[in-house]
């Protein structure tokens, strides 16, 4: 029967729209109507084809009536279509069209034609106008075409017919109403969505482009205050929670301050005081500590720590490789166990039995402090009485591995939760995306640090760089030699890895060179890191392993090669191996050219600057926010409209407004949310 056969057809070729819509997040009628031009084109007028040649190279639109279409096969095949108004005539050059394009362009058809206008060998000619057949009568559009951020599979046809359609099926209320409209200067939300995606030929189209005008405000603010609300909820769910109080400073924290050979830094001892006040109250913190490579973020840790076992609890440390958190465990275990503390160690590469004796340790409550890596994180890995969970560098982790280890508690209490990062958040982003946290910053080096002179030097001058390398190791400084990064493969990665180490042997041999990277044992790793902290080596030739948290005070000498190959927080990250002792340290970025525009950006800075917060905002303002955030947001375009360099003025307002209507219009606050959320919240937990 033919008439099931569309019948068939049909849901699938739906289902295949609603897929490519989804891909886009468009999932409900709502997320239609906010998805919102990127751009307009102008079709409302048509220009003589005359004056339009007169303009020349502008883009603009003819209208006019086939006088011939042949396809021509010299130089290359094309079809050559000639239209004509009354004022004068234009060719369209296709260099690529279908069959039926003769057709529909046959001679005696009416079209509109769209595109740079330009002269060309037989007078004014377009190629590839966009083009449409129309009749004497066919009326021109009052309003600017909207032109939507598209995806595979998806036209500009079907997305302005699906946007078109969803517009009179959604709940068009105003979720603000009028005095707070008034009071924060705001358009209605109906007329800012209906101008946005119609704008009317006279607009001001400057300001439609860089998203001044009031429609667009609007939507930024509504996006800023969802995101607000949200947030704001979230951290009053957070104290609503129970913790436990660690608020005893006792004995083991007394000890342990005198026994640590210097003193703390003002910075050190504020945010020590901060976490201190935290973690005492009945409510989990949400603490990020953030400072600059080399500021010392480990002593205070370790203080915290010392405060929850001093409050019988545990504590557990987790980082994101072996070699940190072997570390942390020397360090640590050498500060406290002569105070009486028992620290476990608890990684993936013990053997079982070793393993088994730590969980023991810890599911007993005979360990007091746990360091560890992701093994941490294990199912048959449980706390006795779990207060305090520290996870360095914690943007190398994700929002739920963060959560598992805070979940390993077996008091029913939740755990307070302190984070660690040198990679620092700027305050527009800490402000929008972490309003859920509270930041914690050391901004004072230790004293006695000189900062790291950074030169940047051609790959083709490497062999004066071994020569300078010789010489630093024999006046007894030790050195980091990064290899190149190589994205694609991990096995060409180590090979190039073991070829350099290689090639220092031999360009270098009265030097004692060490090897280090992601596939050595773990083992051999402690040993050969146990090497160069003793000085026994004095050239390390590292891949990135070395790349978060290594300290080996006395290296201060640091080459990467093919620098151009390095993320900015990368680069300074690695750079931050050298300059934490006293040496003056210079680190030497090797670069292949021809540089392109972005790699060269990043290099200047690094040469530029030492300061880790202006070089997160120069890699906010290079990369933007989606990529600065990394994988946890990835996909998910969490501010679509407003943008943190320009609306943080915004940002505030709305930060300001959400904390009043939590208060005083939960009804406001439930519209908004629903509209402007719609499930997505789940992605701003911490
Ligand atoms: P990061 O913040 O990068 O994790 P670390 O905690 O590894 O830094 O500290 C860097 C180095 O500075 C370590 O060798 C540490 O022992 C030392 N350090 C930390 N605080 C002080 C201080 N107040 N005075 C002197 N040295 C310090
Ligand atoms: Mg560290």
């Amino acid at each position: 029967m033919p008439a099931a056969k569309p019948a068939v057809i049909k849901p699938s070729n739906a289902s295949k729209l609603a897929g490519s819509l989804a891909k886009l997040g468009l999932r409900t009628d709502m997320d239609l109507v906010l998805h919102l031009p990127m751009r307009y084109i102008d079709e409302t007028t048509v220009m003589p084809i005359r004056q339009a040649a007169c303009l020349g190279g502008h883009m603009v639109q003819v209208e006019g009536v086939v006088t011939a279409c042949e396809v021509q096969y010299q130089p290359r095949r094309q079809l050559i279509v000639t239209i004509a108004d009354d004022s004068g005539q234009l060719v369209l050059r296709f260099l690529n069209f279908y069959g039926s394009q003769t057709t529909q362009l046959a001679v005696s058809t009416r079209i509109r034609a769209r595109a740079e206008l330009r002269q060309g060998f037989f007078g004014p000619e377009m190629v590839h106008p966009e083009y449409k057949v129309v009749n004497e009568n066919t009326p021109l559009p009052t309003v600017l075409t909207p032109v939507y951020p598209a995806g595979e599979g998806l036209s500009q046809a079907t997305l302005r017919r699906e946007i078109r359609a969803a517009m009179p099926r959604i709940n068009w209320q105003d979720t603000l109403p009028p005095s707070l409209r008034e009071q924060f200067g705001l358009m209605g939300f109906s007329e800012a969505v209906h101008f946005l995606h119609n704008p009317p030929a006279d607009v001001d189209e400057h300001s439609l482009e860089d998203r001044s005008h009031p429609a667009w405000h609007r939507m930024k603010f509504d996006e800023l205050l969802a995101q607000q609300l949200s947030l704001q909820r979230a951290q009053a769910s957070r104290r609503s929670k129970n913790a436990p109080c660690l608020d005893s400073v006792g004995t083991l924290s007394a000890a342990f301050l005198q026994t640590l050979p210097f003193s703390l830094t003002g910075a050190q001892q504020r945010v020590l005081t901060e976490i201190r006040t935290d973690i005492a109250a009945p409510y989990p913190m949400q603490r990020l500590l953030q400072g600059d490579v080399g500021c010392g973020k480990t002593i205070v840790a370790a203080l915290a720590a010392a405060q929850a076992i001093d409050s019988a609890y545990q504590a557990v440390l987790m980082a994101p490789t072996e070699i940190l958190a072997d570390q942390h465990f020397r360090k640590i275990a050498a500060w406290l166990e002569p105070c009486g503390v028992s620290v476990a160690w608890l990684t993936g590469s013990l053997r079982k039995k070793q393993k088994i004796a730590a969980r023991g340790q810890i599911e007993s409550g005979n360990a007091q402090l746990v360091i560890g890596t992701h093994a941490l994180l294990q199912d048959d890995v449980q706390f006795a009485k779990l207060g305090l969970v520290i996870v360095d560098e914690q943007h190398r982790f994700g929002v739920d591995q963060r959560l598992t280890l805070r979940n390993k508690g077996s008091t029913g209490l939740i755990p307070h939760q302190l984070m660690m990062s040198a990679t620092p958040i700027p305050r527009t982003l800490a402000m929008t995306y972490y309003a859920d946290l509270e930041i914690s910053v050391i901004d004072e080096l230790p004293p006695g640090r000189s900062p790291v002179m950074t030169r940047v030097i051609d790959q083709e001058r490497r062999n004066e760089v071994i020569e300078r390398v010789g010489a630093a190791a024999t006046a007894g400084r030790q050195i980091y030699w990064v290899c190149p990064l190589i994205e694609e493969s991990e096995a060409l990665q180590l090979q190039t890895a073991t070829d350099t180490h290689l090639m220092l042997q031999e360009a270098l041999p009265e030097l004692t060179i060490g090897l280090i990277h992601g596939r050595i044992k773990t083992a051999e790793k402690q040993a050969i890191m146990a090497d160069f902290i003793a000085g026994t080596t004095q050239l390390l030739v590292a891949t990135t392993v070395i790349e978060v948290g290594v300290d080996v005070p006395n290296a201060s000498l640091m080459v990467i090669e093919h620098a151009e190959r390095f993320g900015l927080s990368q680069l300074h990250q690695l750079r931050g191996r050298v300059g934490r002792g006293t040496a003056a340290s210079v680190c030497l970025l090797l670069y292949q050219g021809p540089l392109g525009s972005t790699a060269k950006q990043r290099l200047m800075t690094m040469r530029s600057t030492t300061d880790g917060f202006e070089i997160a905002r120069k890699d906010l303002e290079i990369r933007g926010p989606g990529e600065f955030l990394g994988a946890r947001q990835a996909g998910q375009a969490m501010l679509r409209f407003a943008d943190l360099n320009n609306d943080q003025w915004l940002a505030e307002q709305a930060r300001d407004l959400a904390q009043s209507l939590l208060r005083t219009a939960p009804d406001i606050v439930t519209a908004h949310l629903l509209r402007w959320m719609n499930n997505k919240e789940e992605y701003l937990r911490v």
